[in-house]
């Protein structure tokens, strides 16, 4: 099975390329993000916790997201395979994944990462946040924050995935079909190899 993650920024096009990625090769999409907006939307007690940190730009605590994406692989059938997105953001939770996915005999494939300029990114988080309703993409600070978290606590997983010769680059700038052209043609290198 493939074991994708997609990489990158706030404001990468990470959803938007995973839930396309997703379509093509058959593959199950998770986003953290998406599954802690779910649990805000439903008012659980998870959610309501979650808000606090998604308010201010930060991470929510790691047990918290781990415990959470347990429950999805955990009820995962038979598929392609996942593609995560927004997840893992730090060391530990790359570390959790490791031995939830050994427990099931499956490892992750790869990792790519979306490369876009920073000026570029908070440009599309500013428009995001005109249609999005998300609050964490109408306010500036908070959009920095985000920006300035993914540096100190996200960017470190390059290195340890680098170190398994598990880390892919791919241009994230350009028309969403441009940026899904590039990430098909290497996710079927990828898929070859695997
Ligand atoms: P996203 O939709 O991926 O941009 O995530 C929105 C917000 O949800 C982030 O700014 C964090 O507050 C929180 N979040 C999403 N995924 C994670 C994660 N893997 N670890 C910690 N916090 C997360």
């Amino acid at each position: 099975m493939l074991h994708l993650i997609l990489f990158g920024p706030p404001g990468a096009g990470k959803g938007t390329q995973a839930q396309l990625l997703g379509t093509q090769f058959g593959l199950i999409h998770i986003s953290t993000g998406d599954l802690l907006r779910s649990e805000l939307a439903n008012r659980t007690e998870l959610g309501l916790e979650a808000k606090r940190f998604m308010d201010r730009g930060e991470l929510v605590p790691d047990e918290t997201v781990i415990s959470m994406i347990m429950n999805r692989i955990h009820q995962m059938s038979e598929t392609g395979g996942v593609i995560y997105d927004g997840f893992p953001r730090t060391i530990p939770q790359a570390e959790a994944l490791d031995r939830i996915l050994k427990s099931e005999h499956e490892k992750i494939s790869a990792l790519i990462s979306l490369e876009v300029p920073h000026n570029e990114l908070v440009k599309r988080l500013m428009l995001r946040g005109e249609t999005s309703g998300r609050s964490d993409d109408r306010n500036i600070s908070v959009i920095e924050n985000r920006i300035k978290v993914y540096q100190e606590k996200t960017k470190p997983l390059i290195d340890y995935y680098n170190q398994q010769q598990k880390y892919h680059t791919v241009d994230g700038t350009g028309t969403i079909e441009q940026i899904s052209q590039r990430l098909t043609n290497l996710v079927k290198k990828i898929k070859n190899q695997n």
